[in-house]
């Protein structure tokens, strides 16, 4: 995000906060009163009240939103649709919560005279992580899952079908709706990773105790099949020019690899669904939505930072709004290193990762952009990003369950702390470090943080703090709303070190990174309101003023003047360092 852009957004949030007093501070963070009872420079009213704002995710209003909505649905449903099959088919919705560019939905009414759509809320999401036993899904996350399905029941109803809603195994419920029903096939996303693919596994089997009919000529038994459909990359696996286990290992291989075959490679058109999806079976009782209590946690409400809203609906809308109506798909390659507000990036990841958005979507959308406003380095770049969103998934299917494993795909062995109490100070946000903590504290409070931010406070867990690095995957499991566990651990052994890409030594120096992406500190005074109280230059490295620091960095020191001269680490550099 460059700094008008930061600027401007920021005298917004002051003007519509001068209309509420910004007494909160003390209220909310009274252990460090000592730092915004200060008299500083910077202790202006605008700044002392900016944590109490809330971006809803995206910003329209529910008029604009099904304006949008409806015109998009328009262009990508189709009357011509043609239905041949007979019976009944199942879709059984995975993380793929949308209508639009649905080929298990498509495929399912081309195939059946009738479509019964099904979303098991399966108990063991909401269990312990494998290892660490944190909550497998928070609160946010929930949410916003259970806000995807409102919104799937509600576009599936508009277009004559429903969303039967069962809290169970699928494995129990998949074959026992398939029995009731007589269907002859289950539609469903293809997925990658190990608890998936288990779940898989069990629906097939129990669709394989269902006996639909047996033949009279060789008394051979017909059952429910099973048809998984490979469904959440822009680039589909059957069309990359190489199969899982020859994908190369490193990613700049990959991508040149990629860039060259990027010209005979295409991207497979969004698939027309039919305008009418009817006529739906005639259901008892379609279930209700669970409220986040329901499913046994507290609901959470977002008093500060972004608001994601879930569901197709509100993805449709976020595309329009980040690429269309704010036009800020032009600046996205210069804006998308930032950390605060809702514009820096495209924020698609959420719904990307429950399926509400399909990347060939964004694709298609690009494109039209390109063609009606611009076409510019801003413009590949996010589809060069979601590039690294298709490899992290294509690596899951090389790799299998090492991508969860200490060693990584790689195997390495490296001595790690579980040391709990420095852990919890980087969960928690109390390292002392405020760049470390303002990302830890925007991720409790809203599920969301920058793609900057997960890079900084993984090396820092990692490389600074010589923790486990699973301790902290699992824990952005926990919170994400975008998680997904392709993306998120094949970044995290990436940053681990212990990935596929033998660059391992990816340490981020916070002095640096404080310079570079937050120099005047706005957003860690966003985040951490007592050092709003600070001269700007000094938010970053407060010293005494601030808690004290649980670990010493390992390289570069937290002063300002000091970390001018540190060396430039990160993403494009191969800086070494030694080996716990
Ligand atoms: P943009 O910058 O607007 O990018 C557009 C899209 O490209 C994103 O929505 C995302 O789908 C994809 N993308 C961008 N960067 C990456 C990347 N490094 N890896 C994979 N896809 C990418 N992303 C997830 O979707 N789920 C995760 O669980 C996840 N865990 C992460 C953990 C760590 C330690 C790190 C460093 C990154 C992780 N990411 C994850 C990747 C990235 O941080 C987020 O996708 C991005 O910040 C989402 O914001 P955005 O949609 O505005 O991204």
């Amino acid at each position: 995000m460059t700094m008008a852009h930061l600027r401007n957004s920021l005298s917004y949030l002051s003007l519509k906060e001068l209309t509420s007093p910004s007494k909160h501070t003390l209220i909310l963070f009274p252990f460090r009163s000592q730092i915004t009872s200060s008299t500083s420079r910077n202790s202006n009213p605008d700044q002392l009240c900016l944590h109490k704002m809330v971006h809803q995710v995206p910003g329209l209003d529910s008029k604009e939103t099904s304006s949008i909505v409806e015109q998009i649905f328009d262009k990508y449903t189709s009357k011509n649709v043609k239905r041949n099959g007979k019976g009944i088919a199942i879709v059984w919705f995975r993380n793929d919560l949308r209508v639009l560019d649905n080929e298990a939905l498509y495929k399912a009414w081309i195939s059946s005279e009738m479509v019964l759509p099904v979303y098991c809320v399966d108990p063991r999401l909401f269990n312990a992580t494998y290892n660490f036993g944190f909550p497998k899904t928070g609160a946010s996350r929930a949410q916003f899952l259970m806000e995807c399905l409102a919104d799937l029941r509600k576009n599936l109803m508009n277009r004559g079908l429903n969303l039967l809603i069962q809290h169970g195994e699928p494995e129990e419920i998949i074959p026992s709706l398939a029995k009731s029903f007589g269907a002859h096939t289950v539609y469903a996303q293809k997925e990658t990773c190990s608890e998936e693919l288990n779940v898989e596994r069990l629906v097939r089997k129990g669709l394989q105790q269902v006996v639909l009919s047996v033949q009279s000529k060789d008394s051979s038994r017909i059952c429910p099949k099973l048809q998984l459909i490979w469904g959440t990359t822009l680039y589909h696996l059957d069309d990359i020019p190489f199969s899982p286990s020859t994908i190369p290992d490193v990613y700049t291989q990959f991508r040149k690899y990629f860039q060259a075959v990027e010209a005979k490679c295409t991207v497979r058109g969004c698939i027309r669904v039919p305008t009418s999806l009817g006529p739906a079976p005639s259901v008892g009782d379609w279930g209700c939505v669970p409220s986040t209590e329901q499913l046994g946690l507290q609901s959470q409400k977002v008093s500060r930072g972004m608001k994601f809203m879930g569901g197709e609906s509100a993805a449709v809308g976020r595309v329009h709004e980040y690429f269309w109506k704010k036009d800020l798909l032009r600046v996205y390659k210069e804006t998308r290193n930032g950390m605060l507000g809702p514009d820096y990036s495209t924020k698609f990841s959420p719904w990307l990762a429950s399926g509400s958005l399909s990347p060939r979507y964004i694709y298609e959308e690009v494109k039209r952009y390109e063609r009606e406003r611009h076409a510019n380095d801003s413009t590949y770049w996010v589809l060069f990003e979601l590039i690294w969103r298709d490899y992290f998934r294509f690596i899951s299917v090389k790799y299998g369950n090492s991508i969860f494993h200490l060693g990584g795909p790689r195997k390495l062995e490296y001595k790690w702390s579980q040391d709990q109490k420095l852990f919890e100070s980087w969960r928690d946000g109390c390292t002392g470090y405020p760049l470390i903590d303002a990302n830890m504290k925007e991720l409790s409070a809203t599920g969301f943080m920058s793609n900057r931010g997960r890079q900084i406070v993984c090396s820092f867990l990692v490389r600074d703090m010589g923790i486990d690095w699973r301790m902290g995957a699992e824990w952005f499991e926990t919170l994400l709303l975008d998680y997904d566990p392709c993306s998120n651990y094949g970044n995290w052994t990436y940053g681990a070190g212990v990935g596929n890409d033998p660059r391992e030594d990816r340490y981020f120096s916070i002095p640096k990174q404080a310079q570079t992406y937050d120099p005047e500190g706005e957003y860690v005074a966003y985040w951490l309101p007592e050092l709003q109280a600070l001269p700007k230059e000094k938010r970053n490295f407060p010293g005494k003023s601030y808690i004290e620091q649980v670990v010493p960095l390992k390289h570069g020191k937290m002063n300002s003047q000091t970390s001018q001269n540190t060396p430039l680490t990160g993403r494009r550099n191969n800086f070494r360092v030694n080996r716990r």
